[in-house]
């Protein structure tokens, strides 16, 4: 009997397993020798055999001929310069892009071998979701611009965190990334900011923390608060807009976020739940999105 199943063995990298697994069975050929009981030895012998059909199962399938002459011509249509990787069996590619203020950015492909029919996985480091489409009849070529797209509405979140970046000295993270949304500030001997910005409205005001003992930070979170609320415009954070100071000021008391009457009708104006009515705009603070109103503005400021 433990010939004929070691003979079987023998057979066996062939019928299931390449490479490693081959002398994976080699040594179980010499446990077989080894086994005092043909049942323990076939019980060893299944688990191997598993192991072997799963790790077969979990490797890409090797796609048909037209996948690569498909994928040849999408990647001269995208451009040999933007393939910065591909790895040997044309699967996981690195694309580069580059946003209107000089960014570099990877978008990392991975393809599937039923491509173009089936979706390849994308992913890049950003701070909000990269939803790309794609359809059977996309292209690479469709999956970069649309990444591209995705970039420049990005474009003035990474544009304020590079400034905070570049002109502040901060502790965390260490070496942020572009999905990184968060910094921690140095701002006095063992007192920091936390700075949050929303990737979606980067020019809004920041969420703020202050950290550090409690007596340091609390006169700094009254003078910061001050700041905000009374000195700045929420829109264009200056106090001055031409002759101008931000006097329009949100209802709701825990907000309380002034403006310029320019500034406020300008936003309102544009947005779809606003409504006119005679010299009135009516619509949501910004900030609170609670009801706020602006008379319109009717000369130049
Ligand atoms: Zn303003
Ligand atoms: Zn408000």
């Amino acid at each position: 009997g433990r010939h004929v199943i070691g003979e079987t063995l023998q057979q066996l990298p062939y019928v299931y397993c390449h490479g490693s697994s081959q002398r994976r069975l080699c040594s179980v050929s010499q446990r077989l020798q080894q086994s005092a009981q043909l049942s323990t030895f076939l019980l060893e012998l299944k688990t191997i055999v598993e192991v072997c059909m799963k790790s077969r199962a979990g490797s890409f399938a090797i796609p048909p001929p037209q996948y690569y002459s498909q994928l040849i011509s999408e990647m001269e249509t995208l451009g040999w310069d933007k393939i910065i990787f591909l790895d040997t069996n044309i699967q996981t590619l690195k694309l580069k892009a580059e946003d209107s203020s000089g960014r570099q950015h990877t978008l990392s492909i991975k393809l599937k071998s039923k491509h173009p029919a089936e979706a390849p996985e994308c992913s890049a480091d950003l701070p909000v979701p990269l939803n790309l489409t794609w359809t059977p009849q996309s292209s690479l070529e469709l999956l970069h611009s649309q990444f591209l797209l995705l970039l420049e509405s990005l474009a003035e979140f990474w544009d304020v965190l590079d400034e905070i970046d570049q002109k502040t000295w901060i502790l965390e993270p260490e070496k942020p990334s572009r999905s990184d949304t968060v910094r921690r500030v140095a701002i006095g001997s063992n007192v920091s900011i936390r700075v949050e910005v929303d990737p979606r409205h980067p020019k809004m005001l920041p969420e703020c923390c202050l950290l550090g003992a409690e007596h340091v930070v609390a006169p700094l979170r009254n003078k910061l608060n001050a700041n905000m609320h009374i000195i700045e415009c929420g829109i264009c954070y200056s106090y001055r807009l031409g002759t101008a100071i931000p006097d329009q000021v949100c209802n709701d008391p825990r907000c309380g976020q002034p403006f310029h009457q320019a500034c406020l009708y300008e936003w309102l104006r544009v947005l779809p739940s606003s409504r006119k009515s005679f010299s009135l705009m009516f619509g949501e603070c910004p900030y609170c999105s609670k009801p706020i109103t602006v008379k319109m503005v009717t000369q130049a400021v």
